[in-house]
């Protein structure tokens, strides 16, 4: 399995010559899928609907040709708009022969808030123009399937409750975990572990990551300035690498940079927790548009 990034910036993209090296497109993760390239009949995975699916989505146009039966599954963490904004220009939208399953923590919901961002008062064209067939699916506790790959879903501490979802792709026993927004349940900055490892919610976010071979998880802060953001649903990078190390994990993408760091922030925010990942056995980068990580290579 390999796993190609399409966008790593949180909350709102950030063009320009600050972000150019890691990139500012807003999530978006293609789980590429083990198939047949040659295949008339593809799957297509991929994990949120950030400004960096629309590259996504021009990239599928060109690499399918017309005759080429497109399944797409595109499974969204939750619905804050970092997270969907992209897809109004995810042009497979109104490619013919192509069918596109929406997964979300309710099926109703995400089709009630896609429906909305495009509504003829905020985008000129609706649902109800677009030429794909699509499908909603509420995630369930048993995972699903698409091709060879299975995609369990798992809450994580971030906006309502219940309604926010890590995803872990499992597939010739190899294991990508994708946890873009997340924090920690109970942070206590004089402590080591700055967090409760005990806590029940990070027990089995722990147990979620278990040796996965890539984990992307949310580094939008670190731990000097998390205090200071506490609430707001996101990580400090070191409990990142902490809880992925404890769970045995092989490598760490840092990921939902913040919109106000630089390149040069997030190369020093970069090498910083490679530095404490070497201490705690496992490898960890800053995640890059464009990047591509074979899972069935082993780390450095
Ligand atoms: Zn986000
Ligand atoms: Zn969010």
């Amino acid at each position: 399995m390999k796993v190609k990034v399409w966008g790593v910036r949180g909350s709102i993209p950030t063009p320009g010559e600050a972000t150019l090296r890691y990139g500012g497109n807003t999530p978006c993760v293609q789980v590429e899928i083990p198939e047949d390239p040659q295949s008339k009949n593809r799957n297509i995975l991929i994990f949120d609907g950030g400004s960096g699916v629309r590259p996504l989505g021009n990239e599928i146009m060109k690499s399918h040709p017309e005759d080429v039966h497109l399944n797409i599954h595109i499974f969204f963490t939750h619905v804050h708009w970092d997270h969907i904004q992209g897809l109004p220009f995810f042009v497979p939208l109104f490619r013919k022969n192509t069918m596109i399953h929406f997964y979300g923590s309710d099926a109703a919901k995400l089709e009630e808030t896609l429906r909305l961002q495009m509504y003829p008062d905020m985008f000129p064209v609706t649902m109800d123009d677009v030429i794909s067939h699509i499908e909603f699916h509420t995630y369930t506790d048993t995972p699903a399937q698409v091709g060879p790959v299975r995609v369990i879903r798992q809450s994580v501490h971030h906006g309502t409750p219940g309604r926010v979802a890590g995803l872990r792709a499992e597939c010739d026993g190899q294991a990508f975990v994708y946890i873009p927004d997340v924090e920690p349940y109970d942070y206590r900055p004089d402590q080591s572990p700055p967090y409760d490892p005990d806590n029940p919610g990070e027990q089995a976010l722990i147990k979620f990551l278990d040796h996965a071979d890539f984990v992307i998880f949310d580094t939008m802060f670190v731990d000097e300035n998390y205090n200071q953001f506490r609430g707001w649903g996101h990580s400090p990078a070191e409990y990142a690498v902490d809880v992925a190390a404890r769970a045995g994990a092989k490598r760490l993408g840092l990921f939902h940079y913040s919109p106000n760091c630089c390149d040069d922030q997030v190369e020093k925010l970069e090498k910083d927790m490679s530095k404490l990942g070497k201490a705690k056995n496992i490898e960890v980068f800053g995640s890059r548009e464009g990047m591509v990580v074979d899972l069935g290579k082993d780390p450095k």
